[in-house]
């Protein structure tokens, strides 16, 4: 007799409800075997139109992926989720979401079908405890997801889950969550960060956005102290960026595109080496740099 036939034989608790308890436990930790350790990628996705084109920076996504162990399943934390409190998209089938307005309709028509991995948004769930965290039904994939993960893996099958940003939490209070789900690298979860460091789009000087690494002094500067902090693995004064130069001020008007780079370095175990890539300035007030701790 199996395990599930003998509680129900001695009557502890009823069949049905037992039997599932008992399945979905045995199914959430055959899904996550422990692995070796997952890298973690922090990706400048800057405009959406990259989805599309073919530049450098598509280029530095597809390579890295070359470098990175097939994952089981990513979970991705996007600037363009941010949410009152903390989500976590829990669907079997996320929907591809077109966020943005302006672009050609070839944009628009893309789809990026990977599945969403409901067990995975559970095991989430229970990582970021006592943090509330809602399973989420309605949202998908944003553009800050698939505009980048579609040049990671193509062919989409790859299942993937986002984790929305909670605006009411401090840059300490993001880089401990993420220090909670230290575990998922370990059962062969890529974790991506996916914003844009330098971010400032009232600045953006179009008349010169075809020049390449182009970015004003500020975002020059910006860009050197924000670098050497993280290479240095000084992350107080990034997570205290409200009190640096008026350089980084500039560069991080608002967090959106600044927190999951903080997601990311919250990941960072002792001894783990970064190395950044797609390291340009562009348009004056954007940067696309990216990186991998591993
Ligand atoms: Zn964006």
């Amino acid at each position: 007799m199996n395990r599930t036939g003998f509680l129900k034989v001695i009557g502890l608790l009823p069949f049905t409800a037992l039997g599932m308890k008992l399945n979905d436990l045995g199914k959430i930790s055959e899904s996550f075997p422990l692995t070796g350790r997952m890298p973690v990628l922090f990706l400048g996705h800057g405009s959406p139109m990259n989805a599309i084109e073919e530049n450098e920076f598509v280029k530095g996504f597809r390579a890295i992926a070359k470098t990175i162990p097939i994952p089981n399943a990513i979970l991705c934390v996007s600037a363009h989720w941010f949410t009152k409190g903390t989500k976590v998209t829990a669907m079997e089938t996320p929907k591809t979401i077109h966020d943005f307005g302006g672009f050609p309709q070839a944009l628009f028509d893309v789809q990026y079908p990977a599945k969403g991995n409901p067990a995975l948004a559970q095991k989430t769930k229970t990582l970021l405890s006592p943090t509330l965290v809602e399973l989420d039904e309605k949202w998908g994939l944003d553009h800050g997801a698939w505009s980048v993960i579609k040049h990671l893996y193509p062919e989409a099958n790859i299942p993937v889950i986002q984790l929305s940003i909670d605006y009411d939490k401090s840059p300490q209070q993001h880089f401990e969550l993420a220090q909670q789900l230290a575990i998922l690298r370990h059962k062969g979860i890529l974790i991506i960060g996916s914003g844009n460091i330098i971010h400032n789009l009232r600045m953006i000087d179009f008349a010169n956005a075809h020049k390449g690494n182009y970015g004003y002094d500020w975002a020059i500067e910006a860009r050197e102290t924000i670098n050497s902090y993280i290479l240095d693995g000084n992350y107080r004064p990034l997570l205290d960026y409200h009190r640096q130069s008026r350089a980084v001020q500039l560069a991080i008007p608002t967090p959106d595109h600044y927190l999951p780079l903080i997601y990311s370095l919250g990941l960072q175990e002792k001894g783990e080496d970064i190395k950044l890539f797609n390291d340009k300035l562009l348009a004056g007030s954007l940067s696309m740099t990216s990186l991998k701790i591993s």
